[in-house]
């Protein structure tokens, strides 16, 4: 089997997305090549997520799934499952290496050597790290490239495992960002995701917040690419969503109308049984009621628990009437799972599986209700902008994260490019769109040369 070769499987969020772009980008540098065929390569990274027990089945069926394709290869288990399931899952899979998260960053010097490094249930997630770990990127694997500004978290929500394998927050400079976000602007991305694991505490301790941050990188980019290409955030805490949000959102030129928020429960008891009681529904309400005059229309997508432990049927009402009154375009639903180590999991009033999914069900149908609805008005703007998949070029996604389905190919446009377009209808909760005639003239293709004044 080629050593020298090597294939990623990347299970959980964007920020696992990131880090694994930074590692292939990294074992390229040392001379390894990668393979999209996990039969054909020699070491096979898997970064795994452990956010809920669906997540950690879904590993275990994906390393099962590996090693029947290549029995030979040399896995190496990374990500937040790693520490707490690799030695288990050493067992099952011999010659499986795993590296905790903490340690996810020595990944970078090249594929480790045969036999587990330290892991397992109640292990420390290691040092805290004293400053943002050495990731960097220069492409993404998709067609909306992701760039980490946070890490970690010490905020200890009671349901929530990733304090425990991330450990506490760390953030990147503002300067390290921008210059990321202009090198793969340069490189031919047109979008860029500003991630972090919780961007709340973002700056925590360095006198700055969030806001701050996305200021200064709007500042330092608008000027080349205003129009040509554009920011996105990722999950915020809704308590972000104060004035100052509205006026930096307000001010800046690249950021999409679209905001995703860590919502979890609007029931007031709930939120504080979660360690989430710093906001409730009525806040909520207002900050996005506030977003509408800084944009007309706008995405707004949820992360929602369903049956945490003690939810009554009446708690549940409340989120769901509260989830109900609010723009929603898409809700990411979960039914509850406890997490070893957590708080909630030895909580008692553990609701059943069976109300737990039936919760999710109905919260998910008031969820895409609402998505249609937003579709609906998407569609009567006058022009969307669509940034084009990788794998089938006719689909992309609008700066309302709405799912944009295009009527016609743009005339010699590629994944990748921002594409103008007019709506053409709504097609459930996502949009028919009818590329504009000069709409390639926002092309991905790398620009020629880099002026050497360039600002980032
Ligand atoms: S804010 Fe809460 S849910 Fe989010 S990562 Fe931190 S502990 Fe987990």
């Amino acid at each position: 089997m080629p050593a020298r070769r090597f294939h990623c499987l990347t299970l959980g969020c964007r920020i696992n997305q990131y880090e694994t772009q930074a590692l292939r980008e990294a074992w390229a540098a040392h001379g390894l090549a990668e393979t999209d065929d996990p039969a054909r390569a020699g070491v096979i990274l898997v970064n795994s997520c452990a956010v809920t027990a669906k997540a950690v089945a879904g590993l275990r069926a994906a390393l099962r799934r590996l090693a029947r394709q290549n029995p030979g290869a040399r896995l190496v288990l990374t990500g937040c499952a790693a520490r707490d399931h690799g030695p288990e899952l050493a067992r099952s899979f011999p010659g499986l290496v795993a590296v905790p998260q903490a340690r996810k960053a020595e990944l970078l010097a090249g594929p480790p050597p045969a036999g587990a490094l330290p892991a397992g249930p109640g292990a420390p997630p290691g040092p805290a790290p004293r400053s943002f770990p050495p990731f960097a990127v220069r492409g993404a694997a998709r067609a909306r490239a992701v760039v980490m500004v946070q890490d970690g978290c010490s905020q200890r929500c009671a349901y929530c495992i990733v304090p425990l394998t991330r450990g506490g927050p760390v953030s990147r400079e503002p300067g390290a960002v921008a210059a990321e976000v202009q090198a793969l602007f340069a490189a031919g991305w047109r979008e860029a995701v500003l991630s972090g694991i919780n961007l709340r505490q973002y700056g925590l301790g360095q006198g700055r917040d969030f806001w701050d941050l996305l200021a200064e990188v709007d500042a330092a980019l608008a000027p080349r690419w205003a129009g040509r290409a554009r920011l996105r955030l990722s999950s915020l805490d809704p308590s972000q969503l104060g004035p100052k949000a509205l006026d930096t959102l307000g001010a800046a030129r690249l950021v999409c109308p679209h905001l995703h928020l860590s919502l979890q429960s609007l029931a007031p008891a709930v939120l504080r049984r979660m360690g989430r009681g710093h906001y409730g529904p009525e806040g909520v309400a207002r900050a996005v009621a506030d977003l509408g005059a800084v944009w007309p229309l706008f995405g707004l997508g949820a992360d929602i628990l369903t049956g945490f432990p003690g939810e009554t049927d009446e708690e549940f009402r409340q989120t769901l009437a509260a989830c109900a009154m609010l723009p929603l375009s898409y809700a990411h639903v979960f039914p509850y799972s406890p997490r070893p180590g957590t708080e909630a999991a030895g909580m008692p009033g553990q609701v059943p599986g069976p109300e737990k999914t039936a919760r999710a069900t109905a919260l998910r149908a008031v969820a895409q209700a609402a998505g249609r609805a937003f579709a609906r008005r998407a569609a009567a703007l006058p022009e969307v902008s669509v940034i084009l998949e990788y794998g089938d070029p006719e689909r992309g996604v609008s700066e309302h994260f709405t799912p944009c389905r295009l009527t016609r190919p743009a005339p010699g446009a590629a994944p990748r490019d921002l594409v103008r377009a007019r709506p053409a209808g709504a097609r459930g909760a996502g949009l028919a769109v009818t590329p504009a005639p000069d709409s390639t003239t926002q092309s991905a293709r790398p620009d020629g040369g880099e002026p050497q004044d360039d600002p980032c």
